[in-house]
């Protein structure tokens, strides 16, 4: 995660602005001191803390292990026996949820969350120049040059205005990109770094950490749902299942204790993807390259969002294989001025047409007063037809306004068509000012 720290000059340090860390400023062509990583075969004691990052994968596996025993044997074939209809239909229910649960929880482990290519990672000679700046914004040109020269195209910005550049990994850090300091690298679109999958949740894996949440909290509701009647037949001795009603007893509670707190964490994130944030960036928005911090500078739209990190097709939503849109590096940005949604997700900027993307088919208008008109967003691929308020200035937009932006279209009245400009209002995209 990067931090916040002011850029600043002592003596022949230069703080890098975006990190916060300091740089050793080395002249000009010599290349700073090699950081060399260390090797597992050299520390053993890393073994000892690769093994404690485990720690919470084999809990979650053992808590799993021993609900599946008392759940399918003690409940099931045991508490159950009585009734077989109820057993099938739990026994199949069952299997469906944990299946896909476990299946879900090992793609989030397994499926790495996203690396910064090495066509962001700068040569020796840039580290070296960049290390040989005298001031803070001799450092953030040269870096700004640098991106630009390796053809880097970022939207974000540091805090300060800077490029935001990985001291660690000496790379360029493409749009919501963070330093995991855990894994040691930069994670593409990074979410958090999450223990209980001793693995970074990022553009990669967030697919399968929220069906991951969504599976464990179906797994945990539907055992107390189905565990419940037994468990009240626990207390009043009608349970004659012997030493096994303890684990029908104790299931339950688990499965109870479970289900809360997996519930505010799927919902919290359930939030998140309809509106397009990491947890990082819900924390602080992001930064763009016109100074301004816009939390929902990623958003296109809740259903648009949720298709971002699902895909397009519904059929595929509840399976945990990869269907996002995008390479995580390049995102759609609402706030720029041409507008793209989520269909057009890794298409170059330069390959983008240059007419207007938006078209208002038939506004109906009128001087003054809110009128209504039907708004089609063109791309590549598809077209979305929305409908949404909007009103006719007399006067010339205020740009100044904050509350707006401004953006070209296409306005087609019964087959008459004119390029002009709207502004649309950033906390409702729905509503439109024609000018
Ligand atoms: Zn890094
Ligand atoms: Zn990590």
């Amino acid at each position: 995660m990067s931090g916040g720290g002011e850029g600043r000059v002592v003596g022949n340090l230069i703080t890098n602005p975006e990190a916060g860390i300091e740089v050793l400023h080395t002249p000009a062509g010599l290349k700073p001191p090699e950081m060399k990583k260390p090797v597992l075969v050299q520390r053993p004691c890393m073994y000892l803390a690769s093994f404690v990052k485990s720690l919470p994968v084999l809990f979650i596996l053992g808590i799993a292990g021993w609900s599946y025993y008392a759940y399918v044997v003690a409940l099931v074939l045991g508490a159950m026996q009585d009734n077989l209809s109820e057993q099938v239909v739990c026994c199949v229910m069952y299997h469906i949820i944990f299946i896909m649960f476990i299946w879900s929880y090992f793609m989030t482990i397994l499926t790495p969350p996203g690396k910064v290519s090495t066509s962001w990672m700068l040569s020796a000679g840039a580290v070296s120049s960049l290390a040989a700046a005298q001031t803070e914004e001799e450092w953030k040109t040269r870096l700004a040059a640098i991106a630009a020269e390796m053809g880097c195209r970022v939207k974000q910005r540091s805090v300060q205005g800077a490029v935001r550049y990985c001291e660690k990994c000496e790379c360029i850090k493409p749009d919501r990109s963070h330093h995991c300091s855990v894994c040691e690298a930069c994670t593409l679109k990074m979410d958090h770094h999450c223990p209980w999958v001793n693995n970074c949740v990022g553009f990669g894996n967030y697919k399968f950490f929220m069906l991951f949440l969504c599976y464990a909290l179906s797994y945990c509701t539907f055992i107390a749902a189905s565990s419940a009647r037994h468990f009240a037949k626990f207390w009043s001795d009608s349970l004659s299942i012997g030493v096994a009603k303890y684990h029908v007893v104790f299931v339950f509670l688990v499965s109870i204790l479970f289900s809360i707190s997996v519930s505010s964490l799927f919902w919290y994130h359930v939030y998140l993807v309809l509106n397009n944030r990491s947890t990082l960036e819900q924390f602080r928005g992001p930064v763009f390259d016109d100074q301004t911090s816009d939390k929902d500078g990623w958003s296109l739209g809740h259903l648009n969002n949720f298709k971002e990190v699902f895909g397009l097709n519904p059929l595929l939503w509840p399976i945990p294989i990869p269907t996002h849109i995008g390479d995580g590096t390049n995102f759609p940005h609402r706030r720029a001025k041409n507008f793209t949604n989520y269909h057009s997700i890794g298409n170059s900027e330069l390959s983008r047409p240059e007419t207007p993307s938006r078209t208002l088919v038939n506004p109906i208008l009128s001087t003054g007063g809110a009128v209504s008109a039907s708004q089609t967003i063109h791309s590549n691929t598809t077209s979305v037809q929305h409908s949404g308020k909007a009103s006719v200035m007399s006067g010339p937009l205020s740009p100044a306004s904050p509350d707006y932006t401004s953006t070209e279209v296409v306005l087609d009245m019964n087959g008459t068509t004119r390029t002009t400009t709207v502004a649309i209002n950033k906390d409702d995209l729905s509503e439109l000012v024609i000018q």
